[in-house]
């Protein structure tokens, strides 16, 4: 049988090793050759091996451990046996199943497989995180919305899962190849959850950033540490970066009516809009239309708009409101991660910058 040109070399190595320690003073000749052969060996080894590494990294980032001498990565040898009661929406049915399978089904409906595979392992990280964070076993609340379940598959509660039929109705012929994909992003990771203070995080996620992250208590009652807001480049070029809604002035006075009671004058929209402030990102913080004040998340629910980074184009006779981003823009966008593996970042490298102070553990 033919062997590979590794395993060949590693074998020599080992047995010129082993005759060296057994091997007296008085052969003082061929031990000398012997040591040349096997340094030589070793060498070819190490800088394959240092090859192989090199690629999958990327060249333009140090290896995690260096930056972070401290963390501790644990990779278990099989899979994950913890498993989670899921709350299929599809099949309106409760589900237990291991965690990791449950994984690749939310990997698969929360980010394209396109993505770069560093970015499908910090979303599989992200998604995991915020399982363990729910999951009743571990002291968790579960979903809040179906009695028994740690986790809905609802896109608008928990997280979106898709059910294997989904994925080969979604990706048709690519079935295979985008499942064995996603099945990576997952596995590499298995078992790795984000924690701070030993304790995995809230997990906030989103689409696409304006080309910054929004401070959690922007958007939620409360703030969070690791929630700051950080840059977040290169997704310009993303579909849902800009974002346009128009409606009739006299459609934009009703809706407002409708919600708050408050009557505007359509003819004349522009002297009854005003911004009262921005979030550090550039998002709109507060806003008063027609004397009321609200919350910039408050009225871009009202009119149904990508973000709250919003400029307004004031026309004759309807408003056009222009978005920049698609999301909440809290933690991590996913097309930020996606640009920042294409810079050559890892997914550690990725989930610590929009997750700040956190550890990668595991759970
Ligand atoms: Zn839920």
């Amino acid at each position: 049988m033919k062997k590979a040109p590794g395993s060949k070399a590693g074998e020599a190595g080992i047995e010129c090793l082993s005759t060296i320690r057994k091997m007296g003073d008085g052969r003082m000749k061929p031990i000398a050759k012997l040591i040349f052969i096997s340094a030589a060996i070793l060498l070819l080894i190490s800088s394959i091996a240092y090859d192989l590494l090199g690629k999958k990294d990327g060249d333009k980032q140090p290896p995690a451990e260096q930056n972070n001498p401290d963390e501790i990565i644990i990779v278990p040898e099989t899979g994950s046996e913890l498993t989670i009661k899921l709350y299929n929406h599809w099949s309106k049915k409760l589900i237990e199943m291991p965690i990791e399978e449950y994984l690749i089904g939310v990997v698969a409906g929360e980010m394209p497989a396109s993505f770069e595979i560093e970015a499908l392992k910090a979303q599989a990280v992200a998604a995991r995180t915020l399982v363990v964070h729910q999951l009743r076993a571990y002291g968790g609340k579960g979903c809040s919305q179906v009695k028994g379940a740690d986790v809905c598959s609802s896109f608008a509660h928990c997280q979106e899962w898709l059910p294997e039929d989904r994925m080969r109705k979604n990706w048709g012929s690519k079935f295979e190849q985008n499942y064995e994909r996603i099945k990576q992003a997952v596995m590499e990771t298995a078992g790795e959850i984000m924690t701070y203070n030993n304790k995995p995080i809230e997990v906030l996620y989103h689409s696409t950033s304006n080309g910054r992250t929004e401070e959690a208590s922007e958007v939620f009652s409360s703030s969070l540490p690791y929630y700051k807001s950080v840059e977040s480049i290169g997704e310009e070029d993303a579909p849902m970066f800009e974002g346009s809604v128009t409606y009739t002035n006299q459609e934009f006075a009703d809706i407002f009516y409708s919600k708050y009671k408050v009557r505007l004058n359509p003819d004349n929209l522009k002297s009854q809009i005003k911004v009262n402030s921005y979030t550090e990102s550039g998002r709109i913080k507060e806003i008063t239309v027609g004397g009321f004040k609200l919350k910039g998340t408050e009225f871009r629910l009202l009119y149904k708009l990508n973000s709250t980074d919003i400029t307004f184009i004031f026309n004759k006779n309807s408003i056009t409101m222009k978005t920049k981003g698609f999301g909440h823009g809290v933690g991590m966008s996913q097309v930020g991660a996606d640009r920042m593996a294409k810079r050559g970042y890892n997914y550690i490298d990725i989930l610590k910058h929009y997750y700040l102070g956190v550890e990668i553990n595991h759970y």
